[in-house]
């Protein structure tokens, strides 16, 4: 596997280019990607860059679990044909450009985190255009940064097919995050309580109830197992809540338990 820091180092040995943007911390969730992008595109680019831009002043920047030894073996085991690890510099070096979506990336996530998708929509930008590969990998474990990132492509034309793919969970139901590591002890047991209670909204609503009554339910629920619940909506894809299902509507959901921020979501129907 090759391990590029510098722009002028990504040149591939061919026109399908399968790219998967991480910011390290590597679980299955990410290897997955990996070795969809490899199965797919027979050459899979990863990059790895825990980019300041998205994180508010009070968010975990410092603290994000960086291990590049272990996250490097991971994706050579994964198929990974060359990791993009740059540094701050050479990824805003002199940069005055920034990438702004609006529509979609106004309400839930980027409601609470202000600036959130600005920094996830430039970083994605730059690296699409650094990297240019033909095609890109994403989690539906964060839908509305798939959302911010299908619009960015969209709108300013950005040559590259965009995939989607399934939240990968602990057996238990948790969704993986790198983020999980914060959590202590049973705290990982309770979490997965997030999942519960997004099938548990679902199975109300398939079942006959109003999707309003559903939700607050599932508040209830999530309050009662001491979460701080943020949201938790039935959206559809324009990430505009909706009270009658549509098609490709999600159940979204983002919860704090203790310091620990957790965000998950499930399809509706
Ligand atoms: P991150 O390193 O958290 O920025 O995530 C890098 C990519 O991995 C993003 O496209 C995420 O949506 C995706 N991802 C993170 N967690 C999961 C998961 N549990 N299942 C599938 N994809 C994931």
């Amino acid at each position: 596997m090759r391990i590029l820091r510098h722009v002028s180092e990504l040149t591939w040995p061919t026109d399908k280019v399968g790219f998967v943007p991480t910011m390290g911390a590597f679980h299955d969730g990410h290897l997955s990607l990996m070795r969809t992008a490899k199965n797919d595109c027979g050459y899979c680019v990863a990059s790895l860059f825990v980019n300041p831009t998205q994180f508010g002043p009070n968010e975990d920047f410092a603290k994000y679990p960086r291990n590049e030894e272990r996250d490097f073996e991971l994706a050579e085991s994964a198929g990974v044909d060359a990791i993009f690890a740059p540094d701050r510099e050479e990824v805003y070096r002199d940069s005055e450009t920034m990438v702004k979506v609006s529509g979609v990336a106004d309400g839930f996530e980027g409601a609470i985190r202000p600036g959130h998708f600005d920094g996830v929509a430039t970083v994605v930008a730059k690296l699409f255009g650094m990297v240019r590969p033909s095609d890109a990998y994403f989690g539906l474990k964060d839908y509305q940064q798939c959302r911010v990132i299908a619009s960015m492509v969209k709108d300013l034309f950005i040559p590259v097919s965009l995939h989607f793919r399934d939240t990968v969970r602990e057996s238990n139901g948790l969704a993986m995050s790198s983020r999980n590591a914060y959590l202590l002890g049973e705290e990982r047991d309770k979490a997965a309580e997030i999942y519960r209670t997004l099938v548990f909204v679902k199975d109300h609503i398939c079942s006959g109830k109003e999707i309003q009554q559903a939700v607050e339910e599932g508040k209830a629920r999530l309050t009662g197992f001491g979460f701080d619940v943020q949201y938790l909506a039935a959206v559809n894809n324009h990430m505009r809540a909706i009270e009658k299902s549509e098609p490709d509507s999600r159940l979204v959901v983002a919860a704090k338990l203790g310091s620990v921020r957790l965000i998950d979501n499930i399809a509706l129907l």
